[in-house]
């Protein structure tokens, strides 16, 4: 790719959506492509689409962005040199330049009425002929163009596609491209009766205008670039460079879908994925970068990224790699960064609030008080919902923050933290005996180690944690039974469940007073 113009790219959706992982992965290579050249980064809104609008996802734009940390240079909430970059505020200049296209003869007025559209639609589905309008205004002369819009008549303005010969173009990744014209739709509309732009000449005019250097988009454009080719021709100016990006597909090799599982960036953040995770997981859809390399920030991607390295063939969405990358940046967290980033999960805010698609088939995160106990006041500090349990707020940071390298290494997602928090902040309620008592045990086996372990967690404090570990390898096998169906039914006493964090440390930020009390509260049941 020749460099000599500036790399100026953009990532321009329509607010119709929430911002999804196909996206994302168009507005990351974009960014990474601007970064590894020095160059911009533009965030454009096409909001022409008026009847699918939502400001709702014009926020989830920003949001998105933001939380990823992608920053643009220009866009709509930020200005720059060649902005308004918000389609809608710029309706006057699209209506101009359809004007010139009038004049310059390759575009026309078209008054078919909405009646005469849907016959030609039906005869072409009753004939099986190809869609798409019959040129019918391309032959009026210029005194029948004149006496409609005299007479007030609405039109639109449609290109005029050249009938024959072919239109080429070059993309990076696909090679050179040849379509015939025939094939290009035909003579599409380019403003509507309504005044407004449709997609094609928003795009070609903002694209020409803000003087991006290359498109960058997926590949389901593909079939809107000879148009836009023709265009660019029609309006006599050079078109930008393009790149279209391999397909993302589930596991099926049909395109991702929300069939497939989370693909809203809403749904990733509510269910406890960290930025790092995503950016690193989704620059690896269809690019390839140091050799052997897993790991990557977001700056290491952007000295790497070449679009020689993009791969032709789909990428496939894996789920269970990205949950690979995710327990890996969790690990990396700090304690504080860790507690931070897992205090939503744990009390039921921020990113823990945004919205679960009710159809995925993966069960909905349990998180906020109703799991770990603990709530945020009103100050934004947490605290526990059970105030029998005599807490302060100071009491609740310091136990959790206390927790947070014990629970650093078992949590895929960062909501996994709500429920193994709990055992701090409630009492838990006494299980059965039945499912106390372990598979190889039976209850009067199970009550004898309960026995022992009050001992055992009584000498906790004063000895170190390997110290520990050793005394309850030796206490289980003076009981006659293995170490995990020692542990087992301490585990299940002390925090009422199956699952948490390493029960030593556990018990020593519990206290040793509480656990024996929990421990003899079990035992009442044998
Ligand atoms: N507004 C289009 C979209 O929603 C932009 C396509 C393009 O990049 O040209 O994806």
């Amino acid at each position: 790719m020749e460099n000599i113009k500036e790399v100026r790219v953009r990532y321009a959706p329509s607010p119709t959506g929430l911002q999804h992982i196909g996206g994302v992965r168009t507005a990351l290579f974009n960014y990474l492509y601007a970064r590894s050249k020095g160059g911009k980064f533009i965030l454009r809104l096409e909001d022409t689409d008026r009847t699918r609008y939502d400001e709702k996802y014009v926020q989830n734009l920003y949001d998105t962005m933001a939380w990823l940390g992608l920053d643009w240079d220009e866009g709509g909430d930020k200005g720059g040199e060649y902005g308004p970059y918000v389609q809608s505020e710029r309706f006057a200049l699209y209506k101009e330049y359809a004007q010139k296209l009038i004049e310059n003869g390759e575009a026309y007025y078209c008054f078919c009425d909405a009646e005469r559209l849907d016959r030609i639609r039906k005869i072409q589905q009753e004939n099986k002929m190809a869609p798409g309008y019959d040129r019918n205004c391309r032959h009026l002369t210029p005194e029948e163009v004149k006496a409609n819009l005299d007479a007030g008549k609405p039109f639109v303005i449609r290109l005029k596609v050249p009938l024959e010969g072919e239109t080429k173009f070059h993309d990076h990744l696909l090679g050179d491209i040849t379509w015939k014209n025939e094939d290009i739709s035909p003579d599409p509309v380019l403003l509507k009766s309504d005044g407004f732009p449709t997609y094609h000449l928003a795009n070609i005019v903002d694209d020409h205008l803000m003087h991006v250097s290359h498109v960058m988009r997926a590949q389901e454009w593909i079939p809107s670039t000879p148009l836009h080719v023709q265009m660019y021709r029609s309006f006599g100016w050079e078109h930008p460079e393009f790149c279209h990006l391999p397909m993302v597909n589930g596991s099926d090799g049909k395109k991702l879908s929300k069939r497939h599982g989370s693909t809203s960036l809403n749904e990733f953040r509510a269910r406890g994925y960290l930025p790092q995770a995503i950016v690193n997981y989704v620059a690896l859809l269809g690019c390839s970068y140091e050799e052997g390399k897993e790991f990557y920030t977001l700056a290491e991607l952007a000295e790497n990224f070449r679009l020689e390295h993009l791969n032709k063939s789909p990428a496939v969405f894996d789920y269970k790699k990205l949950e690979y990358y995710n327990g890996n940046y969790i690990r990396r967290l700090s304690d504080e960064e860790l507690y931070k980033w897992t205090l939503p999960f744990i009390t039921g805010t921020g990113d823990a609030t945004l919205e679960i698609n009710p159809e995925n088939p993966q069960p909905k995160p349990k998180v906020g008080p109703e799991y770990s106990g603990v709530r945020l006041n009103d100050a934004g500090e947490p605290e526990c919902v059970d105030e029998s349990m005599g807490m302060t707020s100071a009491d609740v940071k310091a136990a959790l923050m206390k927790l947070m390298p014990l629970i650093r290494e078992r949590l895929h997602f960062l909501c996994d933290a709500a429920e193994m928090v709990r055992f701090l902040f409630t009492k838990p309620a006494v299980l059965p005996v039945e499912q106390i008592v372990p598979k190889k045990l039976d209850a009067a086996k199970t009550k004898e180690v309960l026995e022992a372990a009050i001992g055992f967690i009584e000498k906790l404090p004063s000895i170190s944690e390997e110290e520990g570990e050793n005394l309850a390898k030796a206490t289980a096998e003076s009981l006659g039974v293995k170490l995990g169906d020692f542990m087992m039914p301490i585990r299940m006493a002390v925090t009422g469940s199956r699952v948490s964090p390493p029960l030593i440390g556990s018990i020593l930020i519990l206290g040793a007073d509480e656990s024996v009390a929990r421990v003899r509260k079990t035992l009442e049941s044998f």
